[in-house]
């Protein structure tokens, strides 16, 4: 007898990417092939010594059993304090935070939490494929909205034309996955008044928030909950994955209204219970530590973007806008084929593992993502190989260029 049937809220889910090309590229290289990794938005960093150093403490210590669902008291605590310094925005540590397994649950539980069936919600298109599948998960009306051409904002008219009564959420995440993109401060004021204007929610993911390469920002983040009217209806996503290059300890957080806060940690108490104490220990130190190797890392990551941008340019057939922040560069190509031909190509002819745009949804078409998170040599050796690959397949597009 067959297995029964599974339910049809979760019969539209579709992998991240990043995941499947990355198995593609591990039975490569269980072959023999070499294969240089620009899948994967992963930090190669380690995780800073000092909060490693708390984090397996704190296990050798017992910090091994159930923490509070919302979160350990100092750890919503050192959140509070550092949205306050990065955003100039005040939470209430105790009712209107909640740490989660990474941002990934800031995302879907919030979904869950403020979506009823049929309410559209509003995310960028190309953008992270979690927001299609948590509206999805939540029987919601997914309203993607396309990019400016330099991907860092939504097409303002067409925003327009998306957000309306039947508007329950609009997602906004700046840096911006796949495409690096930040956006202008006005477009930001914009979507605050046209949440407003129709009482919808705006989730702001805000994980590459440290991200920001061209401006001498630091720790002052502009977050749309420090505009006007916002904070009561802003849900602030952030993490330590990228910041602190932290992605395999679990560790995330969301600030909200209280009532809203209170429905996630319920969501939370019966879904994954807690984070692990000795993880969110971490988060505290890193958090109120040192901050030089966030430092470090952006000043690293802002010569690899400079790099990568110039040399895909150089390639006949590539167009690269330079983003200003993440660790993504999201170039468009002219040759004939698909974003995703173009990808199983370069992994199987240049041995670089990158991603096509289509895995961000569908005006991702003619683009390639590429994650610059490994090293310079990587990301040489990986241009290098494009090259050849491409002029071998497309020799058109080079000798017209000569
Ligand atoms: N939001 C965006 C835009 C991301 O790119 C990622 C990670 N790739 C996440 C959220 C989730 O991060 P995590 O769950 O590891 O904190």
């Amino acid at each position: 007898m067959n297995a029964p049937e599974t339910a049809t809220r979760v019969e539209g889910l579709r992998d991240e990417g990043a995941y499947a090309v990355g198995d593609a590229a591990r039975a490569l290289e269980a072959s023999g092939r070499r294969v240089v990794h620009l899948e994967i938005g992963q930090p190669k960093f380690s995780t800073p010594e000092n909060v490693a150093l708390v984090g397996t403490r704190a296990i050798v210590e017992g910090e091994t059993r159930y923490a509070p669902p919302a979160g350990a008291k100092a750890l919503r605590d050192a959140v509070s304090a550092y949205v306050a310094r990065t955003r100039g925005v005040a939470y209430d540590a105790d009712h209107e935070i909640v740490i989660g397994p990474g941002a990934k649950p800031g995302l879907f539980l919030p979904a869950l939490a403020v979506i009823d069936a049929g309410d559209e919600v509003v995310f960028p298109d190309p953008g992270f494929p979690t927001y299609s599948a948590m509206v999805s998960v939540a029987n919601g009306v997914p309203v993607p909205v396309p990019l400016t051409a330099d991907g860092s904002s939504f097409d303002m008219a067409a925003l327009e034309k998306a957000v309306n009564h039947r508007t329950k959420m609009i997602v906004i995440n700046s840096p911006n996955n796949p495409t690096g993109g930040v956006m202008p401060r006005t477009d930001v004021e914009r979507v605050a008044e046209l949440a407003k204007k129709f009482n919808c929610w705006v989730l702001s993911d805000e994980i590459y928030s440290r991200l920001i390469y061209d401006e001498d920002c630091d720790e002052h983040i502009f977050s749309i909950a420090a505009l006007d009217g916002m904070k009561e209806r802003t849900i602030l996503v952030d993490g330590f994955s990228k910041t602190y290059c932290m992605t395999g300890w679990r560790l995330g957080w969301m600030c909200c209204p209280k009532k809203l806060a209170e429905r996630i940690r319920l969501l939370t108490v019966h879904s994954v219970g807690c984070v692990a104490a000795f993880t969110q220990a971490a988060g505290v130190e890193a958090l109120t530590g040192p901050q030089d190797s966030v430092r470090a890392m952006r000043d690293e990551y802002r010569a690899r973007r400079d790099y990568l941008v110039a040399a895909l340019n150089d390639i006949p057939g590539m167009r690269c806008p330079e983003p200003k922040g993440a660790f993504y560069v999201f170039p468009e190509f002219s040759y004939p084929v698909t974003a995703k031909e173009l990808a199983d190509y370069l992994l199987n002819e240049a041995g670089v593992a990158l991603l096509p745009g289509t895995d961000f949804g569908a005006t991702g078409e003619r683009h390639l993502r590429l994650s610059y998170v490994g090293s310079m040599e990587d990301l040489r050796e990986a241009v290098a190989a494009m090259r050849i690959a491409l002029e071998r397949r497309f020799p058109d597009a080079f000798a017209s260029a000569q």
